[in-house]
């Protein structure tokens, strides 16, 4: 057994109270790997912004969750070594499938994790749950929960449609379960592909894909119903064109990529929601860069040379979406 809070870490409890009374939103990062882990600690620790590290299924297949908690601990020593003096920092186990997996992470270190029983009835969605947040509570790991269905494809976790959150629903599934924070479905969605082209209308003048727009009036039902409740926004990329331009101009293949408008992800930052997640954007900015820079300099075999750069890129995504989107620098 291993505690989050020797390893500096935090949970998301305080986080969450003040994002919601102050009117912005905690930025949740997923990572895979070191360059990606650097970028996101140093945009927090330069912007002094609270941050969530987020590990994905996928991300436990790939880099090993053991690495992955090990790099979380490192990187609040890193935030340190760059002036941040208590760096606000949660390791978050992100669409966590099972009491078992959701158990191993609170016993390994992990400050908050999610469980995403949505798929399931309601009721079995409530048991398994409350499963989850009685344990997690023993030891002040906060629980993340989810009712609706996000479409989209994000590692394991899929759907082809979404079934917006019933605002009538979630007194009694905050209430039974005892989570700490509720994912809800307004119509973001998950991957680089939110929409299909058919959703979408097309702006006249440049040809791209313009979304349609969330539902706000579903997120007001649900904060009527729950006045100050920490809600969560999966799937909210924005998909920069920039990003798409260039990898689609340097041999790059995707077509109608397409995410959510920065307004209204802003829009959201202002309300009860408190925390967004934003993990393709920085698979774009990195594919961008090495795209970038293999094309430019094609006898590169130094991997640091376009790591390096997409780690770059990174970083400039991450600040912007802190600065520019969320409003979370300056409040950790
Ligand atoms: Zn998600």
């Amino acid at each position: 057994m291993v505690s989050y809070k020797e390893l500096g870490l935090v949970n998301t409890r305080e986080m969450f109270a003040k994002a919601i009374k102050g009117g912005y939103a905690i930025p949740a990062f997923n990572f895979n790997n070191m360059e990606q882990l650097q970028a996101i600690i140093k945009a927090a620790a330069e912007t002094k912004s609270p941050v969530i590290l987020q590990v994905s299924k996928g991300a436990r297949n790939y880099a090993n969750q053991t690495l992955l908690r090990y790099m979380a601990q490192g990187a609040v020593e890193y935030a340190k070594e760059l002036g941040w003096e208590k760096p606000q920092i949660v390791l978050h186990l992100d669409h966590g499938d099972s009491f078992e997996l959701c158990k191993s992470c609170v016993d390994f270190g992990f400050s908050s994790v999610m469980i995403d029983a949505s798929h399931l009835p309601y009721e079995e969605n409530i048991a398994l749950t409350k499963k989850v947040v009685d344990y997690a509570h023993q030891y002040d790991v906060t629980v993340e929960a989810e009712l609706g269905v996000l479409a989209g494809v994000e590692d394991e976790v899929s759907s082809a449609v979404s079934h917006y959150t019933k605002p009538e629903e979630v007194v009694d599934f905050a209430t039974r379960t005892g989570c700490d924070s509720l994912a809800i479905s307004i119509g973001t969605s998950h991957g680089a592909y939110k929409f299909t082209p058919e959703q979408c209308t097309r702006d006249p003048k440049t040809g791209k894909l313009v979304p349609p727009p969330l539902a706000f009036d579903v997120l007001d039902a649900i904060m009527e119903q729950l006045p100050g409740f920490p809600i969560v926004l999966h799937g909210s990329s924005s998909v920069p064109q920039e990003y798409v331009d260039m990898i689609n101009s340097l041999g790059g293949k995707l077509p109608d990529a397409v995410g959510i408008p920065e307004e209204q992800l802003r829009k959201a930052s202002e309300s009860a929601v408190c925390k967004i997640n934003i993990d393709s954007d920085s698979r774009l900015a990195f594919t961008a860069a090495v795209r970038k820079v293999l094309a430019e300099k094609p006898g590169e075999f130094d991997p640091r040379k376009y790591c390096g750069v997409a780690r770059d890129f990174m970083e400039d995504l991450y600040k912007h979406k802190i600065i520019d989107v969320l409003g979370s620098n300056g409040k950790a």
